[in-house]
């Protein structure tokens, strides 16, 4: 896939975050991602902050190598937006 861009995103809707495969509550603070997919259609996920703080360190290989849900949600360092 091909990355777009960044946006970040209060959630409105329940998502599945696509690194870990967990879910992303309603009201949450996350990153949708925008990219194309191997047609080049324009597609969309959501990644909790902290599964972004890993997967920003991916290159191309390690998205295309994972499955969705693949990675360990990474415990402890949960970024909260609390207003
Ligand atoms: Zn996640």
């Amino acid at each position: 896939m091909s990355h777009i861009r960044d946006e970040v995103v209060t959630t409105r809707k329940p998502h599945v975050c696509l690194p870990c495969g967990e879910l992303i509550i309603v009201g949450s603070r996350v990153t949708r991602r925008v990219h194309t997919d191997d047609d080049n259609q324009i597609q969309a996920f959501y990644q909790h902050d902290e599964c972004k703080a890993v997967t920003d360190m991916w290159s191309q290989d390690d998205w295309e190598c994972s499955d969705a849900g693949d990675l360990d949600r990474p415990v402890g360092k949960e970024v909260t937006h609390e207003r």
